[in-house]
């Protein structure tokens, strides 16, 4: 299928996008990598009458280090995030989470903002940026927002942006010492989403016992869970097996994921539990080896 026609603008700057943004706003749709949309349009489930492509502002593209933060552009490519540098040494979640997006030709054009805007409930990087706390950066005609993510995805392929505004960016806090991050995910095949993901961040203090701990989860919800409650019994305790097995049972019992064609609700909830266990007995070892 093709899709209706539509009139096609190239901003050169963020502030051209906003203004067609502002002329068109419901009846406008902004184009990234074109991975999610462009299917959308095919098959006609998205119909825009205005395309502001965001591939001629190269103001949106660049990782950097700002105040102990990672700062990544929103038409960053997914591919370049996983092949940086800066990214490996000072977000390892994120890094070792990007292979799992999709194949390597989505990568390629997939945008770091259009994987947070399109809020795929079963997306990785939507439950990275929760992991780790980090800040949506929002920008709009009476300027910019940072938003924690919480606030940011809102249901199921929705988020807070108003039709007139753009994510220009996210910003991630770099790795802390003595941190350990995990993520693990199982799909039914290499590039496909989650049936589950999980995404573990956690602290140890000088004598091993755990200051900090969080996971959130991706593919068990609307949005991502960060299991907050779950976690908290392991602050003051040495990491051990059987804490962890402990934390995964609570996670799978708060759980209510949607059966669908590719698994139950049950076994969501299963993998929910085993793949919390994983992921937070790898972050240890890495927050014990001082490996991130
Ligand atoms: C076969 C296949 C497998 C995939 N597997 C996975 C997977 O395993 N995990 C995963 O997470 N994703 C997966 N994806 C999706 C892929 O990662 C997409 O790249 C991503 O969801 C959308 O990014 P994009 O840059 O292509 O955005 P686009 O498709 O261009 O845009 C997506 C949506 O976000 C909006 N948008 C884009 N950028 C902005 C912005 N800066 N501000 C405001 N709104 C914006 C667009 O208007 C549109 O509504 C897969 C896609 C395909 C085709």
């Amino acid at each position: 299928m093709k899709p209706p026609p539509f009139e096609y603008f190239v901003p050169a700057s963020v502030e051209e996008a906003l203004t067609l943004l502002g002329e068109h706003r419901e009846q406008a749709k902004v184009l990234a990598g074109g991975q999610s949309l462009v299917p959308l349009m095919n098959f006609r489930l998205a119909r825009p009458r205005y395309l502001i492509d965001l591939n001629g502002i190269p103001e949106l593209v660049g990782i950097r280090e700002e105040d102990g933060w990672l700062a990544i552009g929103a038409m960053t490519r997914q591919r370049a995030v996983e092949r940086s540098a800066l990214v490996r040494d000072r977000c390892p979640l994120l890094a070792e989470a990007m292979p799992q997006v999709g194949h390597v030709q989505i990568r390629n054009r997939g945008t770091i903002g259009g994987s947070l805007a399109h809020a795929d409930p079963a997306a990785e990087l939507p439950a990275i940026v929760a992991a780790l706390g980090g800040q949506l950066v929002v920008r709009g005609p009476d300027g910019e927002r940072v938003m924690a993510p919480e606030r940011f995805f809102v249901g199921y392929l929705t988020t807070a942006l108003q039709p007139f505004e753009l994510l220009v960016g996210v910003r991630l806090p770099a790795r802390r010492s003595r941190t350990g991050h995990a993520f693990v995910e199982v799909s039914r095949r290499h590039g496909d989403f989650a049936l589950v993901g999980v995404a573990a961040a956690l602290t140890l203090d000088g004598a091993g016992a755990c200051t900090d701990a969080v996971i959130a989860l991706t593919g068990v919800g609307p949005t991502p869970v960060v299991a907050a409650a779950a976690t908290r019994v392991l602050v003051g305790q040495r990491p051990s097996t059987e804490a962890f097995q402990e934390v995964g049972r609570r996670v799978s019992e708060t759980l209510e994921p949607d059966s669908d064609l590719h698994a139950s609700s049950e076994y969501r909830k299963h993998l929910a539990g085993v793949l919390t266990r994983r992921a937070l007995t790898r972050a240890a070892e890495r927050a014990r080896g001082g490996e991130g």
